[in-house]
């Protein structure tokens, strides 16, 4: 019988570059997962790593992830029966129930979490890379002790977790909180979900860093250089350095992305009465630079009575948040596994 204590909680996550969303050019799409491993006190047990996977014209996908976890196990020398299960988060649409992402990792006649989980002998978890930037925000982060709160996963897209009542909500299926698709604009610009003029033609990090391209082509007065839409990762990197070492036209593009977010954020707080909005994701390393413009839209475009009751801040987890939501969804299941009715549930160790 394993003690709490001795229980170990890895945490996985993915991120995959998405095609532009404004069309045209198709870049070969990969995925840089990282991996990392944490126990019950929330200490990083073994360094995370990153890889590099194809995704196009790939169908081994799934399968070298695969390996890439068993390898990673295998180093961090811990005992596969000290494991208490591993959380996946990824981008797509994704049935929590099922263990399916509809977009991404297709295996036939296999769901990906039966999949994995048989490769590693292991309890697997998935859910939508959003909603556990959420749960991280809720159990350790800037959403602990409030009950109502909206989670912007600033990143390729612009995801939303939300957490309603001191849970995550996730809808009926778990596709709750596409945030990015909302129609807000008649560009005519093609989205990634093959709809027009969504949020996210206007404001993603991944038009931003299109606009940013475009700017540096037509001779703008700036320091950004080597960007490519191909190697999205990188080119986000640095263009968010250059936004904190206080580029114009870098701070110039992200103000304006913040800005078309905030007319989002105003929708959201006239449907939902947030307490607060949480800037999480990639975009929170530059999540100062984002908070005045979404203040400025909501100023603007929001009834003031219900804006004053909702307060903006920026997430403190940083690029560690979907690892930490990746584990607590591991703890989470657990306590549901040992405590499946509701008057035996109890709270997860780790959160005392
Ligand atoms: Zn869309």
């Amino acid at each position: 019988m394993k003690t709490l204590g001795e229980l170990i909680r890895p945490g996985f996550i993915r991120e995959i570059g998405l095609a532009p969303s404004t069309g045209g050019r198709r870049p070969v799409m990969y995925s840089i997962p990282r991996i990392g491993m944490h126990d019950l006190s929330n200490n990083i047990l073994f360094k995370v790593e990153t890889h590099e996977l194809i995704l196009e014209d790939n169908a081994d996908c799934l399968r070298e992830l695969t390996n890439l976890i068993k390898a990673f196990i295998s180093d961090s020398g811990i005992g596969i029966s000290k494991i208490l299960g591993v959380g996946i988060g990824m981008p797509g649409f994704i049935d929590v129930v099922k263990g399916v992402n509809y977009s991404y990792l297709h295996i036939e006649g296999n769901s990906l979490v039966s999949y994995v989980g048989n490769e590693l002998n292991l309890p697997v978890y998935i859910d939508n890379d959003s909603s556990l930037i959420a749960l991280a925000e809720l159990r350790f982060g800037a959403a602990r002790h409030t009950k109502n709160s909206m989670v912007l996963n600033m990143s390729w897209g612009v995801g939303l977790g939300m957490v309603l009542d001191d849970k995550i909500f996730r809808g009926h299926n778990g596709f709750a909180g596409e945030f990015s698709h909302i129609p807000l604009f008649a560009n005519g610009k093609l989205c990634s979900c093959g709809k027009q003029g969504c949020l996210e033609t206007e404001a993603s990090l991944t038009v931003i860093i299109e606009k940013a391209i475009q700017g540096i082509a037509d001779g703008k007065l700036t320091k950004l250089k080597g960007l490519s839409i191909i190697h999205l990762d990188q080119s986000i990197e640095t263009f968010l350095a250059a936004v904190n070492h206080g580029d114009k036209f870098a701070t110039e593009l992200l103000s304006s992305a913040a800005y078309t977010i905030g007319r989002g954020v105003a929708i959201l707080i006239h449907i939902l009465n947030p307490e607060v909005i949480i800037i999480s994701g990639r975009g929170s390393l530059a999540g100062k630079v984002l908070q005045a413009p979404i203040q400025h839209a909501l100023n603007e475009h929001c009834i003031p009575r219900l804006a004053a009751n909702t307060i903006i801040r920026v997430s403190e987890l940083g690029m560690n948040a979907q690892l930490l939501g990746a584990a607590a969804l591991v703890m989470e299941n657990f306590a549901l596994d040992e405590n499946p009715e509701p008057g035996n549930r109890t709270e997860p160790a780790y959160l005392n």
